[in-house]
């Protein structure tokens, strides 16, 4: 891995605001929906920890340094999980730790401290422990979410939940909204599921657009009142749905911040615009971290309005949102229209061109949607959607990229259950084809 140089990069290219680091492709659960499609046991291509420190040290060059999200599979499968982390921490580099949960206890707790992680997330895909347990592919990961949650309250560690909406779970959102207030969480995300990893094949677990719209509508007037921080993550039309019900809120971010203000290391250091876009930017190993993020072709097309294709290409709200590119490439074309947005660029009567906007190409993340995420906004691993501020950390989801290679063998004592219910509940009609 080349070391940390003095190089900087462009001055009109500000650093980006969060890295996630997918630290390991291990973890103890079978989430149905998994972007890394992650296993029992650590890959052998995944950064040691020397290639992570190099990792780190550059990171901590750019000024200002980005909040680092150590993602996974479950980073604290990782044994030196906590000695990066402190690395980090004594560099000036913020870092927040996306977990499942289920590996917390009060050691583990003081070692979080210790390293100064701010913020932690934890997944929930049910209200109750049926609708969860059957999504997570895990009996009793509810009770364990609430314990987890209970522990970490009576820590003084604060936690966001983060939610994958599904046809099976869409009318549970307001129900999950209201477990996670109770559990104390300092904030509450909703992700849009991305087709990648286990999610590839599993058509039954996306809405129609008009549904995905329908929810966002929602959740969008109820956001005022939830009492608690609030993120549509990988949802990037929502930017769009609040300027359109005169409910944007700058804290709200921007849409798709994928190589804008956000990038993904994977488990072997390759580099790229967040965890559901299976697309190479660079690999850490041969490339520094900074010079891949200001010059990677990829990064460059996905900041240059004018390679977009499709609606996405001429929509008045490309600044404040840019569809999502991961299920675009899903699609066939990472620079193609979103897939699960039903507006109709210009139907209003609209130009075309972005609200506000000063330019409407090739816009660097400083002046791109104007709000950008809310400061110390984590955005989720795959993992766009943390959010973060410095009284209180951030969430997890589930990293990306492929590598199908190994196989999986259980591991615990654990029971995995049948994935039979989340999406039983939506008409084949309504749902998105891949
Ligand atoms: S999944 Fe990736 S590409 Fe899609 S909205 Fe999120 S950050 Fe952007
Ligand atoms: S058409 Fe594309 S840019 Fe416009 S609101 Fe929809 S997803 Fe966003």
């Amino acid at each position: 891995m080349p070391p940390v140089s003095r190089r900087v990069d462009r001055p009109a290219l500000p650093p980006p605001r969060l890295v996630a680091w997918e630290t390991t492709r291990a973890c103890n659960l079978a989430c149905r929906h998994c972007r890394a499609e992650a296993l029992t046991s650590p890959l052998p291509e995944e950064l040691d920890h020397g290639e992570a420190e190099t990792m780190i040290r550059q990171i901590s060059s750019w000024k200002p340094s980005p909040i680092l999200i150590l993602s996974g599979g479950e980073p604290l499968m990782r044994p030196d999980i906590f000695k990066l982390a402190t690395l980090a921490l004594d560099l000036g580099v913020t870092a927040v730790l996306s977990t499942n949960g289920t590996l917390l206890d009060r050691d583990v707790c003081r070692k979080i401290k210790d390293a100064g992680l701010r913020r932690l997330s934890m997944s929930l895909d049910g209200p109750d422990a049926k609708s969860h347990d059957a999504f997570r592919g895990v009996r009793g990961s509810f009770a364990s979410l609430v314990s987890a949650s209970e522990l970490l309250r009576s820590e003084g560690l604060p936690f966001q939940i983060n939610s994958t909406v599904t046809p099976g779970n869409i009318g549970q959102t307001e129900a999950m909204l209201r477990v996670a207030r109770e559990m104390g969480a300092a904030a509450f995300h909703v992700f849009l599921l991305v087709p990648v990893g286990r999610a590839r094949d599993w058509d039954e677990a996306f809405l129609a657009p008009e549904d995905y719209e329908k929810a966002l509508r929602r959740l969008k007037t109820l956001e005022p009142d939830m009492g608690l921080e609030f993120k549509a993550t990988c949802a990037p039309q929502y930017q769009r749905i609040g300027r359109e019900t005169g409910l944007f809120s700058p804290r709200s971010g921007k849409g798709c911040l994928g190589g804008q203000g956000f990038m993904f290391v994977a488990h072997d250091g390759t580099c790229g615009a967040c965890g559901y876009l299976p697309l190479s930017a660079g690999n850490l190993r041969e490339r520094d971290i900074r010079e891949i993020y200001s010059s990677s072709p990829l990064f460059l097309s996905l900041r240059d309005k004018s390679q977009y294709h499709g609606k996405c290409s001429f929509c008045e709200y490309w600044l404040i949102c840019g569809g999502c590119r991961a299920r675009a490439h899903a699609r066939g074309d990472y620079l193609g229209e979103e897939p699960l947005c039903p507006h109709l660029p210009g139907a209003a009567g609209g130009s075309g061109r972005d609200p506000g906007s000063r330019r409407s190409t090739s816009p660097t993340p400083s002046d791109d949607a104007g709000p950008g995420p809310a400061p110390g906004s984590v955005l989720s691993a795959g993992e766009p959607s943390w959010s973060w501020t410095p009284s209180s950390p951030s969430p997890n989801g589930c990293s990306l990229t492929p590598s199908r290679t190994a196989s999986r063998s259980r591991q615990g004592p654990t029971r995995h259950l049948p994935h039979d219910s989340p999406a039983s509940t939506a008409s084949p009609s309504r749902r998105t084809r891949w």
